[in-house]
């Protein structure tokens, strides 16, 4: 685990829009953070220069100490869930849990202990040997987020993880991520634009307006205000 630092973080993209600026955040270890805000805010801008799937053009990110900003997504030790579930099609469910471990020559006996921890923490074991498109979609983000929990990241990133299921579907999956969350405690920024997702789940809520901090706090400091 580890804390994330945004300090006075800025986006231009090349043709000069402005997405976000001077966002400073310090987010504790084992914090769960909610970005929220309307449309084109800059969300997901952000969320993906912490990644590493965007460049910075203003400011400092730090993952633990160390300043990531020309650090390789792949060496930022971060997970990331994204709403099209990005599995492989060709391969199994275990395969899919296992392929980041064995790229990183994880050994094994590790990949299987961490397969299995994740296969039942998620309720998705009857399916290890199932391709993606003989699953659910409520089984195929449980996957999503298996491959996430079997890298032992030191954060969590989500992006809008819930919003192609159906309604039922995204209370479910709700609880269950705030069950992880409560196992796990695994810093974490999670963006979307659902209320109730945002209250269920946020230690803190940041509210973005035109790629800016508009309030931070608490889920009842936020939604108290007029
Ligand atoms: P949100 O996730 O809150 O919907 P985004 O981060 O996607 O917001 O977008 C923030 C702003 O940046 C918007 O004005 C959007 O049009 C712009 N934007 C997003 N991606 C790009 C891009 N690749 N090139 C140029 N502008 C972009
Ligand atoms: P890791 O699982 O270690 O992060 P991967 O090599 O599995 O690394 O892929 C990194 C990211 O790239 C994945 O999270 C996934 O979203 C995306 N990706 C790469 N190749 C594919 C693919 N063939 N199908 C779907 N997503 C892919």
């Amino acid at each position: 685990m580890a804390s994330i630092t945004l300090d006075k973080v800025g986006k231009i993209y090349a043709g000069g829009t402005r997405a976000v600026g001077d966002v400073s955040i310090d987010i504790a270890d084992g914090e769960f953070i909610v970005l929220v805000g309307p449309s084109g805010c800059g969300k997901s801008t952000l969320l993906r220069m912490v990644a590493g799937l965007e460049a910075i053009s203003e400011g400092t990110v730090r993952i633990g100490n160390r300043v990531v900003n020309d650090i390789e997504p792949a060496d930022r030790d971060i997970a990331m869930v994204f709403q099209n579930y990005a599995l492989y099609p060709h391969m199994s469910v275990r395969q899919n849990l296992a392929y980041g471990l064995k790229n990183r020559r994880t050994p094994r006996a590790e990949i299987e202990r961490r397969v299995a921890q994740a296969a039942a923490i998620l309720q998705i074991g009857p399916f290890l040997d199932r391709k993606p498109r003989a699953l659910s979609g409520g089984q195929r983000q449980r996957v999503a987020m298996g491959r996430a929990i079997v890298r032992e990241p030191a954060a969590f990133l989500f992006d809008e993880p819930l919003s192609n299921l159906d309604a039922k579907l995204r209370v479910t999956m709700r609880l269950e991520i705030k069950e992880l969350q409560r196992r796990l405690r695994t810093t974490s920024i999670y963006v979307t634009h659902d209320q109730l997702e945002a209250m269920t789940l946020a230690d803190r809520l940041v509210v973005l307006n035109a790629g800016r901090i508009e309030q931070i706090g608490t889920p009842l400091e936020v939604y108290r205000k007029p």
